[in-house]
């Protein structure tokens, strides 16, 4: 789908208003990337200190720009306008697409798709930044399961290019297509994958991850490994990544992928013995966002 019209662009409906729910480090990354492309969003969460940080993260992403000479700091306060923060689903009648990216639990995610899917329109498009949840499985309690598909976005959200958009069982072409447009939109690259635990890039990834827990759990410096796999030609090595992505939505991506492929993934986190990176969150050592992970961060 890397072609301007394509057959999924053909089709789309135009994404003119968004949201997106939970403004973590994802949900955070997407309502400023939406906002800097000149898509209008809403950020919704649960918690006032998330909509603080995530607002926070952009502002800092935007003055960053300002001093590079990219934008005014009229074009700056222009595009942090677009991003709508809020703690209530108000305006949810007008959008046209939703992200969800609240935490990384199947139990968590079906409430809140089922619970949005009865506030908005019957156009729609509901979308997932599921890292490894099946869209199949998280689109069984949907009445409008074609109007859902996968939309997932790489941490950092501003400096990864890859978008996986993921058709579920039932997901219509016109969900592919108006969440492909949206993707490019956003500056980004989409890629219509299949469906499945992990969709593509996680299928890879988690594996090594899990090889990386299993080498600290048998003695290994983490720093070494680093160190080694930088050189091997790695923008970074496997613990720092830990840090970017989160350990606990490690551990939670861990025990889908576990679910889905027990002969092949092994577990970062759950049954038998606890592994290096379980440890890790039960050491509360989350990672960047909380400025403790493998690495201390200011
Ligand atoms: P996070 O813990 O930083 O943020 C999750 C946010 O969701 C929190 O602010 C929480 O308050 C909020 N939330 C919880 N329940 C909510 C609800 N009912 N309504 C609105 N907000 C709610 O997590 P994250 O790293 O941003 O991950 C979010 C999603 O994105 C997960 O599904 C994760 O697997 C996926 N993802 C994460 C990464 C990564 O590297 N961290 C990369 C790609 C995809």
């Amino acid at each position: 789908v890397k072609k301007k019209g394509s057959k999924y662009e053909k089709q789309a409906r135009p994404v003119k208003q968004t949201a997106v729910l939970g403004a973590g480090i994802m949900g955070g990354g997407i309502a400023y990337q939406s906002a800097s492309k000149g898509t209008p969003i809403l950020m919704k969460d649960i918690k006032d200190e998330a909509i603080e940080l995530g607002l926070k993260e952009a502002r800092k992403l935007f003055a960053k720009q300002v001093e590079r000479k990219k934008l005014s700091t009229e074009q700056m306060a222009e595009k942090l306008s677009n991003i709508r923060p809020t703690l209530s689903y108000g305006d949810f009648g007008h959008v046209d697409l939703v992200v969800e990216a609240v935490v990384e639990n199947p139990k968590v995610k079906e409430a809140v798709l089922t619970e949005v899917e009865g506030l908005v329109g019957e156009d729609t498009i509901l979308t997932s930044n599921t890292s490894t949840i099946s869209i199949t499985r998280l689109a069984q309690n949907l009445k409008r399961p074609e109007n859902f598909c996968g939309m997932h976005f790489f941490n950092p959200v501003h400096r990864m290019p890859l978008v996986e958009v993921i058709r579920g069982e039932k997901t219509s072409d016109a969900a592919v297509a108006a969440t492909v447009a949206y993707a490019r939109a956003m500056g980004k690259t989409p890629i219509v994958v299949n469906d499945c635990p992990g969709f593509l890039v996680n299928r890879v990834l988690f594996p090594y991850f899990g090889g990386f827990s299993q080498l600290v759990e048998q003695g290994a410096d983490f720093q070494r490994v680093d160190k080694v796999m930088e050189k091997f030609g790695w923008p970074m090595g496997p613990a720092y990544l830990l840090d970017v992505v989160g350990m606990d939505t490690a551990v939670h991506a861990g025990e889908v992928m576990a679910e889905g492929f027990p002969e092949r993934m092994g577990s970062l986190g759950g049954a038998g013995e606890k592994s290096a990176i379980q440890v890790m969150v039960d050491n509360e050592r989350l990672g960047q966002k909380n400025a403790k992970g493998f690495y201390a961060y200011e």
